[in-house]
């Protein structure tokens, strides 16, 4: 039985309480309701892959792959089926349930690229895993199709607050983001938006953000929470490091109101110690990304061997398949 309801009228007020307690208050109440809706022992492991790397068109300031930016990041074109496939069969044998394929596109074209990507997702499918995308702005019927290959999650983060919105970006709006997001939701997709800390946002832009989060009529089921990964060649690229409990606080807060989501502790943890990757998941954190390459897209990452360690540290392990679990 759980006692903390779901709620989808969250105040600004009301976070902003959450978010400025004591930060021993709130990772315990965070993890109290933590323990209400999952099982605190488990951490989903999931992998990602850029399947078609840089020259992007966007300006997303934070972001190495942007065309415009002089950055060390090689353009790669979509890479072929059957090497994506063979990239999720490994990560599900180093124990990933989750396998998100990232294309540095502004948006999806209805093109043979897309019909690829579409090939793609059948075969993680096919895998036993759950399938994830982000590519970009998405129309309905796009939505539609890659929800009929089997796609179980869609990204598109809020990156930040509707305020800051445009100090990071000014290729595309806020409302924009909003519409992928309603189109992924009408076809059916689970969605995955969170954002990333540390752009030079204030607290109330990060308390913004989670409210646009926590009053959206079905709370996303997956919540990556982000430090900035700062990436040479950027406008970002000397922002300061972004402090761990900065980290713990925006987990334990998106925790408290987002019960049933999956909090995702993703970039940023390369610069983290296990001790403080422990204090977001005592936070409410249940899921991280890793993999043999060592990178999270672009940027530097724990590999997987590191990361069955720390868990083990921790006390913890990877949740099982639940697709696997529910066929059986
Ligand atoms: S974050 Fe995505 S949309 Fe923005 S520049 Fe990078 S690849 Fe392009």
């Amino acid at each position: 039985m759980t006692s903390t309801a779901i709620r989808n009228n969250w105040t600004l007020e009301e976070i902003q309480a959450i978010y400025d307690q004591p930060l021993l208050d709130l990772v315990y109440q965070a993890a109290t309701i933590h323990r209400e809706y999952h099982s605190a022992r488990e951490i989903q492991v999931c992998t990602l892959l850029s399947i078609k790397t840089g020259g992007c068109p966007e300006d997303c300031s934070y972001c190495g792959q942007a065309a415009r930016y002089h950055t060390d990041i090689k353009v790669q074109a979509l890479l072929p089926t059957e090497t994506v496939i063979a990239h999720a069969q490994k990560a599900k044998d180093n124990g990933s349930t989750r396998f998100c394929m990232a294309a540095a596109w502004r948006e999806v074209r209805d093109n043979r690229d897309f019909d690829r990507v579409i090939d793609m997702v059948k075969g993680v499918n096919e895998l036993g895993m759950e399938v994830c995308c982000t590519l970009g702005m998405l129309t309905e019927e796009q939505a539609v199709r890659l929800q009929e290959a089997g796609l179980h999650a869609y990204n598109h983060n809020l990156d930040t607050s509707e305020q800051y919105y445009k100090e990071i970006i000014s290729t595309r709006n806020f409302d924009n983001r909003i519409n992928t997001i309603n189109n992924v939701r009408k076809a059916g997709i689970t969605v995955c938006s969170g954002g990333i800390i540390g752009l030079g946002e204030t607290h109330r832009d990060r308390i913004s953000m989670l409210l646009t989060l926590a009053t959206m009529p079905k709370h996303p089921e997956s919540v990556p929470i982000n430090a900035l990964a700062r990436v040479k060649g950027t406008p970002l690229e000397d922002n300061p490091k972004v402090d761990a409990w900065d980290m713990v606080r925006m987990i334990a807060t998106a925790r408290i109101v987002m019960p049933a989501s999956t909090v995702r502790l993703t970039a940023g943890r390369i610069e983290m110690t296990e001790s403080e990757q422990a204090w977001c998941f005592m936070a409410g954190a249940n899921s991280i990304f890793t993999g043999e390459r060592q990178t999270l897209l672009v940027t530097p990452n724990p590999g997987v061997s590191e990361d069955m360690q720390m868990l083990q540290h921790l006390g913890l392990q990877p949740m099982p398949n639940k697709k696997e679990v529910t066929a059986c």
